[in-house]
């Protein structure tokens, strides 16, 4: 066996001595519940590793948990938080920031089994989930009776709501809907001593004390586990049409973007894709999404009177300098081009290794944001895919490099550097949906300053003064 020390908390551990706390954590577990809720081949365990993010620090976990009750959860952590085990909770493994990452020291504790929904209430307008439900099947279950649970990101067809909590997942229809938080009622939470707490409401009000289900809403598994969670529905809307903008440079594209948002269009969708996303999605998907287009704009209305939202939208493109305008009521073309759109990080990915960075700038600034990443590519004579949510100011450049070669890997980093450093500059923030992790605690120290670290560090001592939750998530100077 290794040797070795693991910090966490103010304690120290050696590698021996947390291998005898977590076998006894399965045990105990084992001897409650069954050997079902426990992982421990190396075979499975290895899947579990690391999430779908690059350059974030990942190691195969000792063993990983895996309940179908709350009361498993808690019992995972009262043992976690007795032997002193840290615990990393985990939903589909689809993060893009390493948050889900496991340590070699660490339990991962997979929600994917508590995958019920519980309640739907059409009359409240409310749904009752556990967090292990893939966000599709939510979004299917409660569209047949007749509602709408709007978050959508990209991953839609395999993230988990508990992730989405954990993160407050954005996706393409922010614009006019709002992110995950804005869906979030109430929460169950296990916390890291295994109490249970119940946080928010079932009501549309409610203010009574401090907003403790905001806190844990994007908290990245570093406060407790999302057990249930009673999110917000809206009625069913419209169904959408849709308008594609064919622009000859991505900097107009940009300009359009602005003017949709300063005139008060609310599209439900506004996406934007440069012409490198364009054509690796055309070359995966063989679409014909046009090979001499510079960048398209998607935009979306599931307005009543979605027909002129999209003729006021199409006049703001034209202005902006677009070369082909199409708009359509067909909901089967509307889902092809949503489809293309999810398809940009996969098509991508196709053409080498990648850095994905996640940066959001006040909506006017998004054509300055652009020009800059332009002029950052142009420079560093790196291929730089745009695409993202435009509609939000949130932007996903992806740096391609050359892992094997250490120019070409350092280039990326400096160029993800700046990109994220100039969001900054423009009033933005470091990462738009995906989360800090283990890829932006540099930046999250950046963009909150002394104080603000000092509030997250009070916040997470308070709820956490063990450090048993995610140790290496977040906070720069903790254990990687
Ligand atoms: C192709 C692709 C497209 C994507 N598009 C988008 C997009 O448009 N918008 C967007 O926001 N994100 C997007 N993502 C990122 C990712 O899908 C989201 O961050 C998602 O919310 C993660 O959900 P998950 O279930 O996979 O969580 P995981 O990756 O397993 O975990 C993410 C975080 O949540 C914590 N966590 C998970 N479950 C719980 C729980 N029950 N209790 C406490 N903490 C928990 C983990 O510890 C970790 O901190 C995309 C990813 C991919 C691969």
């Amino acid at each position: 066996m290794a040797t070795g020390t693991y910090a966490f908390g103010a304690s120290v551990m050696t590698v021996e001595a947390t291998q005898q706390s977590t076998d006894r954590l399965l045990h105990s577990l084992e001897q409650a519940f069954g050997s079902d809720v426990i992982i421990t081949d190396p075979d499975i365990t290895v899947g579990y590793e690391r999430d779908e993010s690059r350059f974030t620090h990942s190691h195969r976990p000792s063993a990983v948990v895996a309940p179908q009750t709350r009361d498993q959860v808690v019992a995972c952590m009262e043992l976690a938080h007795e032997f002193g085990v840290t615990v990393v909770p985990r939903g589909a493994g689809s993060g893009l920031s390493g948050a889900a990452n496991g340590r070699g020291d660490s339990v991962t504790l997979s929600l994917h089994r508590m995958n019920r929904i519980t309640a739907i209430d059409p009359g409240n307008r409310t749904v009752v989930v556990e967090p292990g439900v893939v966000t599709a099947d939510l979004r299917a279950a409660v569209a047949e009776a007749g509602l709408y649970y709007p978050p959508d990101p990209g991953s839609v067809d395999f993230c988990t709501i508990g992730g989405n909590i954990a993160t407050n997942a954005g996706g393409m229809c922010c614009v006019k809907y709002g992110v995950t938080a804005d869906f979030v009622l109430g929460l169950e939470i296990v916390l890291a001593d295994g109490r249970v707490l119940r946080t928010g409401r079932r009501t549309v009000k409610g203010v009574a004390g401090y907003d403790l289900t905001r806190l844990f809403v994007g908290s990245e598994g570093t406060l407790g586990v999302v057990t249930e969670a009673t999110l917000r529905l809206v009625p069913r809307p419209c169904p959408a049409q849709t308008l594609v903008a064919s622009f000859p440079s991505l900097e107009s594209a940009g300009v359009a973007v602005s003017g949709i948002v300063e005139r008060g269009f609310t599209p439900s969708m506004l996406e934007i894709l440069d012409r490198t996303t364009i054509r690796a999605v055309d070359d995966l998907t063989k679409m014909g999404l046009g090979t001499d287009v510079e960048a398209l704009i998607l935009a979306q209305s599931d307005d009543p009177d979605a027909t002129d939202v999209l003729a006021g939208i199409e006049k703001i493109c034209v202005a902006a300098g677009a070369t082909d305008v199409v708009a359509s009521d067909d909901p089967a073309e509307g889902s092809m081009l949503l489809e293309a759109r999810r398809m940009a990080l996969p098509a991508l990915e196709r053409l080498g290794d990648w850095l994905l960075d996640d940066v959001c700038v006040p909506r006017t600034q998004i054509a300055d944001l652009i020009s800059s990443i332009q002029e950052i590519a142009d420079r560093t004579k790196l291929t730089i895919g745009v695409f993202g949510h435009a509609g939000d100011g949130n932007l996903h450049p992806t740096i391609i490099y050359d892992e094997k070669d250490t120019e070409s890997k350092q280039s990326a980093l400096n160029a993800f550097d700046e990109i994220t450093s100039r969001a900054l500059e423009l009033g933005g923030t470091v990462t738009g949906e995906h989360g800090v992790g283990h890829l932006k605690k540099r930046w999250l120290a950046e963009e909150q300053g002394p104080v603000g670290m000092d509030v997250h560090r009070a916040v997470r001592q308070a709820l956490d003064p063990n450090g048993t939750l995610s140790p290496s998530v977040l906070f720069e100077s903790e254990e990687q």
